[in-house]
């Protein structure tokens, strides 16, 4: 009997701005995966408590707000998007206010068990490339394919700036990696890339490449679609 391959999982943490957005649409449109953008899920819900007047702060508030919470998630164009109550925000959620309140409602506990749900979930749409703070580490601890991006924090500061959103990168990445659920670490056997010096297309390159030779040990092989 033929055996069913489980679908891949390419699992992308790091700190902010250290480029894991960029490379993991490229790693993903290169193999044909469904891309998923962790934080983006972790900043709709910063964003509707912030418009419902929740503290997020306010730990058992947001916990309830999230469990009533009415979502759905839709994978569109090989991108999963987490809708609230059939709307996608989109734009509204890359503001100052919610860079600032998401990690507030990162730390929680409750919030961060019900992301784990919906974000294992979205392996129904296939292979992914998913992108966090905890892939390789909580969400898909199992996955072979685990990579850690940094970059110096005047380059990534750079990088903030040159998307025109000037932000304290250095107080997020503190508030991400000391609370005590899921705190962003290097997961065991993940490849550390710091591309302080790489463009994008040298970082993805280095990921794909990675990805093809583990493949390939385990007798399996992907094919990359020309950039
Ligand atoms: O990746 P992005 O900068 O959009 O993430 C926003 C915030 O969401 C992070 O600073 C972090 O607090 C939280 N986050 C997380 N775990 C993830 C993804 C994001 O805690 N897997």
């Amino acid at each position: 009997m033929a055996s069913v391959q489980q679908p891949i999982v390419i699992a992308i943490d790091g700190t902010s701005a250290s480029g894991k957005s960029t490379n993991a649409r490229l790693v993903a449109r290169a193999l044909g995966f469904v891309y998923v953008d962790t934080g983006a899920m972790y900043r709709t819900l910063a964003w509707h408590c912030l418009r419902h007047h929740i503290d997020v702060q306010d730990e058992k508030a947001v916990a309830a707000a999230c469990r009533r919470w009415k979502t759905t998630l839709q994978c569109v164009d090989n991108q999963v998007r987490l809708l609230v109550e059939g709307y996608y925000p989109e734009r509204e959620i890359r503001t100052a206010e919610v860079s600032a309140a998401v990690p507030h409602v990162a730390a929680i506990p409750k919030v961060r068990l019900w992301m784990k749900k919906t974000q294992r979930d979205c392996i129904r749409f296939g292979n992914l490339v998913m992108e966090g703070r905890d892939i390789g580490t909580h969400i898909f601890p199992e996955t072979d394919f685990k990579y850690y991006l940094d970059a110096h924090l005047e380059e990534r500061s750079r990088r903030r700036a040159a998307d025109g959103v000037q932000e304290n990168l250095a107080a997020r990445d503190q508030r991400d990696s000391q609370r005590a659920a899921a705190p962003l670490m290097i997961a065991l056997g993940a490849k550390v890339i710091n591309n302080s010096n790489l463009t994008a297309e040298q970082t993805s390159r280095l990921i794909i490449e990675d990805i093809q030779a583990r493949l390939q040990a385990a007798g399996r092989t992907l094919a990359v679609n020309p950039r």
